[in-house]
């Protein structure tokens, strides 16, 4: 029987590995290592894991596309973006995963994008896989015709390797439900097919799920929720902190106000608005998903009680609870013990992987609950598949049976992560918890169906 520390240095020498092999990825890196260095506990007590070629073919995708996106401006110029789609891992079902349009993308983000959501998808316990697309090309600033002519051109290749039982994505950064559409309906033209189930996050007319625009944001409070139960406390009157004004952050929002907390900041890359009334959601939503405006027009209109901090970070406001919706790395060691200092009890994520593993070590070691975007943040893609689901049987549920599906599964993933991490002596350890649980799922799957 092999020790843990045995077994650590065997990861160790892999992660060594995976760097020289995917030189210039960090963020794949750091995916690996957040990974890789909590599962030494059950590749040492599980024999079967530590067979040769297992977690090497766990951090290597089955297959991954780049493609040429060229695409005409409104004043007819030709522009020329890349893009991605990285199908990661299909053990447990066809691929699933977003995809992200966003100046920032390059295949080291789409690959720690769809390395991440091998375990999230795991942990939901339902029928699916990891993977993760997208592109450099950024919407921002860019017309409706522009976004349509661009979303056509990238169907136009990425359509060939996608399918309802091969590979499914859905939005993420730059990606939401007018994308999706322009995207679904070059679909269906190349193809002559209506195949509903080929993405999620579609129009509601048109086979999307209720609850789906919702589903992270809400699904990510009930996991904080959860965390906050366990220390024997609800989330009724605590004062939270949220990241970003996209999809994730408003839906956060949103719930966190229904379930009584006071939702007091969001952001976008020009800054952040503090706002000590709370959130008001009508405006935010208005300004962002109807105007695609940017937040300092929130603080604008909203009045004495919202302030604009250009270029600042939310986590500098003093608050209970901290949701970080944005991006990757958007919280670091200093933000973290700004907001250890000021108190906050739970960190829960909704963007992927926005703290940053030193900031995550300094919340854990001061005895903060962390929920890790794998776990956290997997209800997005778990009313995903309940939306695949719904189109496979050409039907659709109400909004309340999504919600308490996502309400369960949620409650689940909790339990799953918690009991998981007690079982392998690390207590309260989501990451470990939700690291090894997934690990555990897809690595069965991965054994009975062979060296594939
Ligand atoms: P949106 O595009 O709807 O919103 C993203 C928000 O984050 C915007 O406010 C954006 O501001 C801000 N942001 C993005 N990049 C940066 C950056 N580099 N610096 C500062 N701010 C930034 O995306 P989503 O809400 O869908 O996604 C947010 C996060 O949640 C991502 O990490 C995504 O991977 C994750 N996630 C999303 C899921 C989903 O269902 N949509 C599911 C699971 C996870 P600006 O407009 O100025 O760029």
């Amino acid at each position: 029987m092999t020790t843990r520390s045995e077994t650590q240095s065997t990861l160790d020498h892999l992660l060594t590995e995976i760097e020289h092999r995917n030189p210039a990825q960090p963020e794949f890196h750091q995916a690996a290592h957040e990974v890789l260095e909590t599962l030494a506990p059950v590749v040492a007590a599980r024999p079967e894991y530590a067979e040769p070629g297992l977690i090497e073919r766990l951090v290597e995708p089955e297959r991954q596309v780049m493609f040429r996106v060229p695409w005409q401006d409104d004043q007819g110029r030709v522009r020329v973006n890349r893009g991605f789609r990285v199908e990661f891992n299909s053990a447990l079902g066809p691929y699933k995963g977003g995809l992200r349009f966003h100046p920032s993308v390059n295949l080291g983000v789409i690959k720690f994008l769809g390395f991440e959501q091998i375990f999230k998808n795991a942990l939901t316990g339902l029928g699916i896989g990891g993977g993760k697309g997208g592109s450099d090309f950024d919407p921002h600033g860019r017309s409706d015709a522009e976004v349509m002519r661009f979303c056509q051109s990238f169907m136009t290749e990425l359509y060939r390797h996608i399918g309802e039982h091969t590979d499914v994505p859905a939005g993420d950064i730059g990606v939401g439900g007018r994308e999706i559409g322009y995207l679904f309906g070059q679909y269906r033209r190349i193809t002559n097919r209506w195949e509903s189930g080929v993405l999620t996050g579609k129009g509601q007319g048109w086979g999307g799920s209720l609850i789906r625009p919702e589903a992270t944001g809400y699904g990510n409070v009930l996991f904080a929720a959860a965390m906050m139960r366990e220390r024997g406390e609800d989330l009724e009157g605590q004062t939270a902190v949220v990241s970003g004004s996209g999809n994730v952050a408003i839906y956060t929002i949103e719930k966190l106000t229904a379930l009584g907390a006071n939702a007091v900041t969001c952001s976008d890359s020009s800054g952040y608005v503090v706002d000590e009334k709370g959130i008001d959601l009508d405006l935010l939503k208005q300004i962002k998903e109807v105007e695609r405006g940017r937040v300092d027009a929130y603080a604008e209109r909203r009045g004495a009680s919202a302030r604009f901090v250009p270029g600042g970070r939310v986590w500098e406001v003093p608050a209970d609870l901290a949701l970080p919706s944005a991006t990757q790395n958007e919280l670091d060691e200093n933000d973290a013990a700004t907001l250890i200092r000021n108190g906050v009890k739970a960190v829960s994520e909704g963007a992927n992987m926005p703290t940053t593993p030193e900031a995550v070590h300094l919340l854990q070691q001061a005895g903060v609950a962390f929920g890790p975007g794998k776990a956290a943040n997997a209800g997005g893609v778990a009313v995903s598949a309940l939306e695949m689901a719904q189109n496979h049987a050409r039907t659709s549920w109400t909004a309340a049976r999504v919600e308490e599906e996502l309400a369960d599964i949620m409650t689940s993933i909790h339990t799953t992560c918690h009991e998981t991490a007690e079982r392998y002596d690390a207590p309260g350890d989501y990451v470990t918890g939700a690291n090894i649980a997934g690990f555990e799922r897809v690595a069965d799957a991965m054994l009975a169906q062979g060296v594939i």
